[in-house]
């Protein structure tokens, strides 16, 4: 055997396709039945296979270690990821954002696709097979072990991939596995966080708001009284917090030890010039009705409540009996709804996990260890991250890219 990967997610699959139609032997050993568990999962099961973004959009897009990447990424991008999948017969479509589907709409086909590619090229998957540890001599790695089905068995290769992901999901396969491995063979780990999650928040009416979506709104994270990210989507109230795609980016600029805030602007389009005289023009319309029963044309139904109360506004109030300053504080609130954040999701619900190995420790050309011959790294399971909208699978794909063309056999 030339190389064995662990783990049969998008960043171990592409490595041992790119290393077997370079000529090597590979096997591939997943601790699951099924292959590619976490990926056919993705994009709520359509999978957002990458961004149609150009290239140097891409590294924006990447808040931790986006240097690190430059090579693998230039070697192969965004567009030959698109490529790869619409050369292997997998059509794709191009949606808002540049988020990149397949056509099927189907992450499933996404999966089976790099599967059957893999294994026209004679790599070989071993299902059922959990690796315990990696073997070194004086040279490098030399084998791995694995229990498959209650057996221990040996696997022999000069060329090693740690392809396991990370923490986040557990029940798909990715319990962190790959930083015992690469602990045990000296490397150091970034401190693990859940990152791409949903925020907690201690208001004590948040779980009234449960349920509620909205779109085209405009957040704004506040660590202290510094904004530090911004974002323009859409949004949900959870049981305990926040979530949807513009909070779970701003996840990533969220650290738990210091106080934060998300401020949601309701009317990003209107200035408050504008949105004042929307307000009177609104009351003047229901002039007779009492505040609480006021903000229909203003705010989704469920949010009325806890917004009437964050007004101070006696909610029996008649609506031609509202001063300005009253106004004033209507007004400031559909631009600065404040939400109290006390800490991230926890790990498992997080769509990523931010930090893990070390990429000092790894050459960013190739992916080989920096400190043990043979050892190679891809995916999430290495200190990188991206935003929402195609850009971790990116990273995998990259990733696995460069470390499949880089073994030594
Ligand atoms: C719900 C959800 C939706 C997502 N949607 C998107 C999306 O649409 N677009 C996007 O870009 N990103 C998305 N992501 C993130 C993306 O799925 C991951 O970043 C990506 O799967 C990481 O790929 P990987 O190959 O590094 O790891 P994984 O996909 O986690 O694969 C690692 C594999 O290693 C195996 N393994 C682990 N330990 C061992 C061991 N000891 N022995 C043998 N096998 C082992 C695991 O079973 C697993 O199959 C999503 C994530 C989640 C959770």
């Amino acid at each position: 055997m030339d190389l064995i990967v662990i783990g049969a997610g998008p960043a171990g699959v592409m490595a041992a396709i790119q290393a077997a139609e370079n000529g090597a032997r590979v096997t591939v050993l997943e601790k699951n039945k099924v292959l590619c568990r976490k990926l056919r999962i993705t994009g709520k099961g359509r999978c957002n296979i990458t961004n149609a973004c150009e290239k140097r959009e891409l590294f924006d897009n990447i808040p931790r270690n986006s240097k690190f990447l430059m090579s693998c990424i230039n070697n192969f991008s965004n567009h030959d990821i698109i490529s790869f999948f619409e050369k292997n017969k997998l059509p794709t479509v191009v949606e808002r954002g540049g988020r990149v589907f397949p056509a099927s709409q189907n992450a499933t086909d996404v999966a089976n696709c790099l599967i059957n590619v893999a294994r026209k090229l004679g790599v070989r998957f071993i299902c059922e097979s959990n690796v315990t540890a990696i073997i070194r001599n004086n040279d490098g790695v030399c084998a791995v072990e694995a229990t498959c089905r209650g057996e221990t068995k040996r696997y022999e290769a000069p060329n090693v991939l740690i392809a396991t992901g990370g923490l986040s999901y557990p029940l798909t396969g990715s319990t962190g596995d790959g930083y015992t491995f690469a602990r045990d063979l000296g490397h150091s780990i970034i401190d693990t966080k859940p990152s791409l999650c949903p925020l907690v928040s201690d208001d004590f009416y948040i779980s009234e708001l449960e349920g509620c979506s909205l779109r085209n709104v405009n957040i704004n994270l506040f660590i202290g009284s510094k904004s530090v990210y911004s974002d323009f989507g859409e949004m949900v109230f959870t049981h305990n917090g926040v979530s949807g795609p513009v909070i779970l980016s701003a996840s990533c600029h969220y650290d738990e030890s210091v106080p934060a805030k998300i401020e949601i602007d309701f009317k990003p389009a209107l200035d408050e010039e504008t949105l004042d005289k929307r307000i009177l023009r609104d009351f003047s319309q229901v002039k007779n009705k009492i505040f609480a029963n006021s903000l229909d044309g203003l705010l989704p139904k469920k949010i009325i409540p806890v917004f009437v109360m964050k007004t101070g506004i006696n909610p029996s109030k008649q609506v031609n009996a509202i001063t300005s300053q009253e106004r004033s504080r209507i007004l400031y609130l559909l631009k600065h709804f404040d939400i109290n954040i006390v800490s991230k999701g926890d790990i498992s619900e997080a769509i990523i996990t931010s930090g893990g190995i070390n990429v000092k420790e790894i050459n960013p050309k190739t992916m080989e260890s920096k400190l043990c011959r043979g050892l190679f790294f891809a995916g999430e399971v290495i200190d990188v991250d991206g935003y929402t909208g195609g850009f971790n699978l990116t990273i995998a794909f990259s990733t696995g890219y460069a470390a499949g063309t880089s073994i030594r056999f």
